[in-house]
């Protein structure tokens, strides 16, 4: 049995209870290693093996996946944040259907709640913003056209983009392009809740100037929206005058 796990986004203790358990009954790790923090694998069994993806093929990760089949071991296979998101983990499981081998996903915590919590931020305020886009910037993968950055940007929600942080003078353009006023407030949040995590608050006209003088060239989001702003209204759930199926209004 293969299973896919959200290591959550870097802090050793934002791993699920379940997603823990699996790592330590695990023979087989397969986890990767460029993003995933390597103190997660103190939850491994000490004779467990351990291979780093970075440097592998997906043919590469289905063989020792296979292999461990074979001995009738436990594969865990370790991805950053949670899986179904930028996880290339469904053409891992579609080789999978085909070799007749079962797996299971256990989701995990995304960077991009990680990337709200240290912003100490809400993405949803009634009155800003009750949409929450995530994508990324075309670069050397591609992005379908339907879904081009300043196309996103009309919206005028709250945006959070993954695996951009290296496009900031175009992601500034197609964003002010799109609408987003150059004032607009965004955030660059540098490995959310990892020991060196750093915010850098600034706005859509000085994403990459903020980038490059702080020297953030990877393993960062990038927030933007009215959500980082002052303004907003209160929420109606709380809201003594607003009846709703727990509560009658009090006035
Ligand atoms: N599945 C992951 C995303 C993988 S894509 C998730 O759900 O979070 C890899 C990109 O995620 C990185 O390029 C970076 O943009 C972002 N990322 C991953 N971990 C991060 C962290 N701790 N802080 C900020 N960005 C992070």
């Amino acid at each position: 049995m293969i299973h896919f796990i959200g290591a959550g986004p870097g802090a050793q203790d934002l791993i699920t209870v379940r997603g823990a358990r699996l790592l330590g009954e695990a023979d087989v790790v397969i986890y990767a290693g460029s993003l995933v923090n390597p103190a997660l694998l103190e939850y491994k069994k000490e004779d467990c093996k351990v291979y780093d993806s970075a440097g592998m093929t997906l043919e590469e990760v289905l063989a020792v996946m296979e292999q461990a089949e074979r001995a009738g071991e436990e594969t865990v296979r370790l991805h950053t944040g949670d899986p179904s998101l930028y996880g290339a983990i469904r053409e891992q499981m579609d080789a999978l259907d085909k070799l007749g081998i079962f797996y299971d996903v256990t989701p995990g915590v995304s960077a991009f709640s990680g990337a709200a919590a240290a912003l100490q931020a809400e993405y949803t305020l009634p009155d800003v913003s009750q949409s929450v886009i995530i994508t990324r910037m075309a670069g050397r993968t591609p992005v379908p056209e339907g879904e081009r950055l300043r196309k996103m940007a009309g919206h005028g929600c709250t945006m959070v983009l993954f695996l951009s942080t290296g496009l900031l003078e175009e992601v500034e353009r197609e964003l002010m392009d799109g609408g987003y006023g150059p004032d607009t407030p965004a955030a660059i949040v540098y490995k959310a809740t990892w020991p060196e995590e750093r915010v850098y608050r600034c706005t859509v006209s000085t994403l990459a100037e903020t980038a490059r003088k702080n020297r953030v060239t990877k393993t960062a989001l990038i927030t933007i929206g009215g959500f980082l702003g002052k303004e907003y209204e209160r929420s109606k759930l709380y809201d003594p005058a607003f009846s709703h199926g727990c509560r009658e209004a009090s006035r």
